[in-house]
């Protein structure tokens, strides 16, 4: 019997599919599929494409990695609109002619405030899950 991987409840959310290269010439480059993580950790990862299909990994997101994740494909927290909309309301201040202050528009702090940091951030989606960590432990 195959050691299956333990979801790991802690990375509920969604997330998409980053493939720079098609191998099979089905699904397609770009982003063909997202991902949806429960809370206990269980994923179902959907194909919007051509052949609209949804699939349950009930080994979560390590899974939905560990079958897909080959030839360079990675997968990323989906963009979240309340961020960019953040992310732009703490844009660089510029005024009329391209002149800029160097600051925030909204908090007045030298730009990138910590706010816009905060926004545009990319979180790792498998940083709650580290199978070193999982070695370590036993
Ligand atoms: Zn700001």
């Amino acid at each position: 019997m195959t050691e299956q991987p333990q979801p790991a409840p802690g990375n509920r959310g969604f997330y998409r599919m980053r493939r720079p290269i098609d191998v099979s010439g089905i699904s397609g480059t770009g982003f063909p599929a997202e991902i949806a993580v429960f809370s206990d950790g269980h994923a179902a990862i959907h194909w919007p494409g051509k052949y609209p299909t949804t699939t349950p990994h009930p080994g979560g997101l390590a899974w939905t990695e560990g079958i897909h994740c080959h030839h360079g494909t990675t997968l990323e927290p989906l963009p979240d609109p309340r961020l960019a909309r953040i992310a732009e309301a703490h844009s660089k201040s510029t005024s009329g002619g391209g002149l800029t202050s160097g600051l925030c528009n909204e908090c007045e702090l030298p730009h990138p405030c910590p706010t816009y940091v905060w926004a545009t951030t990319d979180r790792d989606p498998l940083a709650t899950w580290d199978p070193a960590d999982d070695e370590a432990a036993s």
